[in-house]
């Protein structure tokens, strides 16, 4: 039988060798992954550069010409919600506190369709980057009413509706724990889960009893048995050590390989001695680390003069350790950080630089944290490049891994769910595609 695409010349950095190969996909999934001592010449091979979107839609012989061809980048910490919010609410400061503070203050003006619009675009934006799975935290205010808190919510279950056919999603809600609406919030956090929200969310490190919102999370979870994400200790105190409380409770429920700490700042900035107890407990706990570079180097170390701290975490160290840890956007053009476009490429190059991973042999590393490490993270079940997985794929205009960060290629080919679904010089194309009434503009 045919196979449905065959991909001739595309360079694996993640393979084994990190060479050519030649590629087979039949019914959505890898049929056949073959070494190649060289790049082959072939008439019947078309240059992928050389196809339109519609032409590459009916090839079934191409030729990626020693191209760069990743797994879908796995994007594991982002806040679609909030995202493309920056036109609508600034930080002056560029604090942490201000940016919560002014998000807070106009959640109550979104509209359902404005924050599903934004979620939308987001999650679309990133898949034409090559992002094919994204976890998104989610902004739930309980506090400023059930309705307003749900509005996020129900956005988020129609958007992912929307996309479904490009990109997967997965959502875990910031449950703010108060003690004094425990009864309330819980009703409202269990009700979010039968609606098909995926995980448990929160930042225990801005609450006031870390310690017990920690214990009700872990209650919920096991409960409905999800798997949890944190927020730990985004902050330059070195005090701040809600990770060693998170650790003790997912030896406790038997979490390990279920729970992710994102940012972990104050972990640079304590003593090291205290650091490397804490990241050996987080080895032994089985707890998936995230750093989110672009953010940390955004908010962090504001109260700082001189010699300003940066914020991210110890990402060799923690590694060294048997940490998995991923790199993720965390937040796009909101009044958390200003920048940002869903980019994996981007936050890698930025890694790179935060964490000092730009060596030759750190290259795979950081492609690493960008795909195998948060798919491990998401629990993606069958990811990579095998016989037998989803073909979902991202090929950029670039030869090797290096020249990945070193061009950030705009140009990338982007194959999903059992066909190509982006090519970067038709940017019209999702709406064209969209069969809903929303308009995206990318
Ligand atoms: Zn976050």
């Amino acid at each position: 039988m045919l196979a449905d695409l065959e991909a001739i010349n595309a360079r694996l950095p993640l393979a084994q060798g990190g060479g050519l190969f030649k590629l087979t996909i039949k019914d959505g999934k890898w049929s056949t992954v073959e070494a190649q001592e060289e790049i082959v010449v072939s008439d019947g091979h078309v240059p992928i550069s050389k196809l339109n979107f519609e032409e590459l839609r009916t090839a079934r012989e191409i030729d990626l010409q020693g191209r760069v061809l990743l797994p879908g980048f796995v994007d594991v910490h982002m806040h679609l919600d909030k995202a493309y919010s920056i036109t609508h609410v600034r930080n002056r400061s560029g604090t942490l506190l201000e940016a919560i503070e002014n998000y807070r203050s106009v959640t109550p003006t979104f509209s359902k369709e404005s924050i599903r619009e934004r979620i939308v675009k987001a999650a679309l934006r990133a898949a034409s980057f090559g992002s094919l799975t994204l976890r998104s935290h989610l902004d739930v205010p309980f506090h400023l009413g059930r309705e307003v808190a749900m509005r996020t919510v129900e956005a988020a279950l129609e958007a992912r509706e929307m996309v479904k056919d490009f990109v997967d999603i997965q959502y875990f809600p910031m449950y703010f724990y108060d003690p004094a609406q425990e009864r309330r919030l819980t009703d409202f956090a269990e009700e979010t889960l039968r609606m098909g929200i995926d995980g448990i969310g929160g930042a225990p490190h801005l609450a006031p009893d870390p310690e017990a919102g920690i214990r009700w999370a872990f209650q919920l979870a096991t409960g409905f048995d999800r798997q949890i994400d944190l927020h730990c200790d985004e902050s330059d105190d070195p005090e701040l050590k809600t990770i060693d409380v998170y650790c003790d409770q997912v030896q406790l429920h038997g979490y390990s390989g279920r729970a992710t700490a994102g940012h972990l700042c104050s972990l640079s900035a304590m003593a090291q001695k205290e650091a490397d107890r804490l990241i050996a407990k987080m080895a032994e706990a089985g707890i998936g680390a995230v750093t989110l570079p672009a953010v940390n180097l955004y908010l962090q170390g504001r109260g700082d003069q001189g010699n300003v701290r940066r914020g991210l975490t110890r990402v060799k160290e923690l590694m060294k350790a048997g940490v998995p840890v991923a790199a993720a956007s965390d937040n796009i053009q909101d009044p958390f950080h200003p920048f940002g476009r869903g980019d994996m490429l981007q936050i890698g190059l930025i890694t790179a630089y935060a964490a000092h991973l730009a060596g030759e042999e750190d290259i795979v590393t950081l492609l690493k944290m960008l795909t195998n490490l948060p798919a491990t993270i998401a629990g993606v079940p069958e990811y990579g490049v095998s016989a037998g997985n989803p073909a979902s794929f991202v090929v950029f205009d670039g030869m090797s891994g290096e020249e990945l960060f070193q061009e950030l290629p705009a140009t990338r080919w982007v194959y999903n769910k059992t066909r190509w679904i982006y090519a970067s010089e038709l940017k019209r194309q999702w709406t064209d595609l969209l069969s809903s009434a929303v308009t995206v503009s990318l």
